[in-house]
């Protein structure tokens, strides 16, 4: 079980999901400013201290696959 971090600058926020969670796109490679960047974790602690080290104002952990 591994973890993804989304980043979307254009909204201020970040998001980390499971990397199973249905709003993880099939290819996390594509980005942009709307979309954001998706950032894959394998290790929990460090998705966690990504999340919080994150630059975007709010913080948030997905509600739909709990990570
Ligand atoms: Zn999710």
């Amino acid at each position: 079980m591994a973890y993804v971090l989304h980043t979307a600058q254009a909204i201020e926020r970040a998001t980390l999901h499971r990397d199973r969670c249905p709003e993880v796109p099939e290819n996390i490679q594509y980005h942009d400013l709307w979309t954001g960047t998706w950032q894959e974790i394998v290790d929990k602690e460090k998705a966690y201290e990504a999340l919080e080290l994150s630059m975007a104002k709010f913080k948030k952990k997905c509600p739909l696959c709990k990570p």
